[in-house]
């Protein structure tokens, strides 16, 4: 039997065992992916088959869940992220949300950037009339989300882009001050580096209309910039997207600008393009040596070459629904491996996440996975062939590789839970917390188990301190705990967003793609830190960035994924 925790078997059964004349065992569940994503294996199926199932079943990589989901049955769409495009009339509106519920039913979420809309009032020559605006349009997108559940299982996710020079980019920004409005979007601002560099010199901003070319209002930077961070203070929104640096890294910038990313922020696609993720489980590459626990590096690499051909074949036997889609994503073929338990990893091998130790070694692991994805990425051209854009790509030419991308970090909002671990690159959220929403109209209580199993180690658990814990959630005001603990132990909101951000940017560093990342702030946060975090954000080079401010919002652990 697989080692799952309750929590585990509970998610399994509610959303991703099948349902048949039996009900899948998670075994039979591992064993139906392993065999779909098998099948394109040419000679030696067995043994892929038996390499992919090992590693699903050991809880050392999990594939996104549409990939757990649909993979095997008819018509099985297995990617999460797409990015589709918004033209300025209606017949594309209104087409492009059709596919994006098409998309959404079969279990993936999509991105979109509004900025070819023309303004809320302007002319339209057609009808006499005038037009409803970006901002309105996005009220539809989600209307319809609201009601087309992913594969009868959960709710689409979208991601919702305005650029920072469009005309209703205000009413875009204040777009979610009303808690109940747009709740099936995450909404970031696209900024430019010609916007920061106004900030920063405190000049005047020209908002334009997208239809005429013409000025619409001038005002300054820092007014918009306040008007943004303002809303971020009272709601999380909106994040930024920074467009400059997602384009200087783009290996195929010959062809064309990217403007969007997926719902979560961590994969930067083309109008169309598609990409599916999977995530290496931290925690289950440690190996105990007689004195102490350090990184199998050797099993870590394994993992890497296996997961990436997994992700590769996704690709080749997935399921495309419109023949737009399955035209880009075949011909630039990314894929996107990030990681979770990243937390409980340096847990484990006693690093505190506040510390320098830490996000010294976030940039070698992440930089070890970078490379190691890369050889097998390279490994799989040499077999199958590059990915058909390469010749248009930025690749040196000796860099013949299967897939323009190979890394994300995406949140591992749902198999973050199935491998029982911590979310992505996130601290712990807290030693004892109640989990609303695994399942609609659930809460449990959980205590983190790597604290427990440490804590009874080192003989320092008792009854007293399990309910200090469920109490406060935190070890930080216990007596009798010595400080090298209490550092260890530290939570997301204990932890200043200063590592939080370092430790985004070490990421990011050896991320291809994008890496999901919410900063979590205490309640006490003020203005002038949320300025400084955007703005820091943006000199660490990051691809866009989220924060929550601890209360400004009712359900915490749906934001944690980034989304709600
Ligand atoms: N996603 C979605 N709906 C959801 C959760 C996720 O469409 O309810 C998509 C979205 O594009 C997100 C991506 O899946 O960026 C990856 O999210 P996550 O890692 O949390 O997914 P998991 O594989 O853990 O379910």
């Amino acid at each position: 039997m697989i080692d799952l925790s309750s929590n585990a078997r509970q998610i399994l059964k509610a959303r991703y065992l099948r349902q048949t004349d039996r009900i899948e065992t998670p075994e039979d569940l591992f064993k139906r992916v392993a065999k779909h994503i098998a099948t394109v294996e040419n000679v030696n199926k067995n043994l892929w088959f038996d390499r992919f199932y090992k590693v699903m079943r050991n809880l050392e990589f999990l594939p996104n869940s549409p990939t757990l989901m649909n993979a095997g049955l008819p018509n099985g769409q297995l990617s999460a992220c797409f990015v589709l495009p918004i033209e300025d009339n209606l017949n594309a509106i209104f087409t492009t949300l059709k596919n994006a519920a098409l998309i959404h039913h079969n279990g993936g979420g999509t991105g979109y950037n509004f900025s070819k809309i023309r303004p809320k009032d302007d002319l339209i020559s057609s009808s006499e009339g005038s037009s409803a605006g970006p901002v309105s349009f996005m009220k539809i997108y989600d209307t319809a989300t609201e009601y087309v559940k992913q594969a009868g299982k959960r709710r689409g996710a979208n991601m919702g882009i305005l650029n920072i020079n469009h005309s209703d980019i205000e009413e875009f920004i204040s777009s979610k001050s009303d808690l109940h409005s747009l709740q099936n979007f995450n909404i970031s601002v696209g900024i430019t580096n010609d916007f920061m560099y106004a900030l920063e010199k405190d000049k005047d901003w020209q908002l334009v209309n997208p239809r005429t070319n013409k000025v619409s209002k001038t005002l300054s930077a820092k007014k918009l910039w306040d008007s943004i961070i303002e809303q971020v203070l009272k709601t999380g929104d909106p994040g930024l997207i920074f467009l400059d640096t997602i384009n200087q890294n783009n290996p195929l910038n010959k062809l064309g600008k990217i403007q969007s990313t997926n719902p979560c922020g961590e994969v930067p696609l083309f109008n169309y393009e598609s990409c599916n993720l999977g995530s290496i489980n931290l925690k289950k590459m440690v190996v105990q040596n007689s004195t102490n626990i350090e990184i199998d590096w050797k099993k870590l690499e394994r993992t890497i070459t296996i997961a990436i051909r997994f992700l590769d074949n996704v690709i080749s036997c997935n399921y495309f629904v419109l023949p737009q889609i399955q035209e880009i994503t075949l011909s630039n073929r990314k894929i996107g491996l990030g990681v979770m338990g990243w937390a409980e990893l340096l847990i484990m091998l006693e690093i505190p996440y506040a510390s320098n130790k830490a996000v010294e070694l976030a940039e070698t692991v992440m930089k070890f996975i970078h490379e190691k994805s890369y050889n097998a990425s390279q490994l799989l051209a040499k077999k199958r062939g590059c990915f058909p854009s390469w010749k248009q790509s930025s690749f040196s030419p000796h860099m013949l590789l299967r897939n323009a991308t190979c890394n994300s970090i995406a949140p591992t909002g749902s198999i973050s839970i199935i491998a029982d671990t911590s979310y992505a690159i996130e601290p712990l959220y807290a030693l004892a917390y109640k989990r609303t929403g695994i399942l609609e109209n659930t809460t449990q209580m959980e205590i983190n188990a790597t604290f427990v199993d440490k804590m009874k180690s080192l003989g320092l658990w008792s009854e007293q301190l399990h309910s200090e814990i469920i109490e406060k959630g935190s070890i930080q005001h216990v007596k009798n705990i010595p400080t090298h603990l209490k550092n260890l132990f530290k939570t997301s909101l204990e932890i200043s967003w200063k590592y939080h951000l370092l430790h985004q940017r070490a990421f990011q560093r050896y991320t291809d793609n994008a890496v999901s990342k919410t900063i979590n702030l205490p309640n006490t946060t003020t203005f002038e830190e949320v300025s400084e975090i955007y703005k820091t954000a943006w000199k660490y080079k990051l691809k866009g960035i989220t924060i929550y401010r601890n209360g400004s919002r009712d359900n915490q652990i749906l934001q944690l994924c980034g989304f709600n």
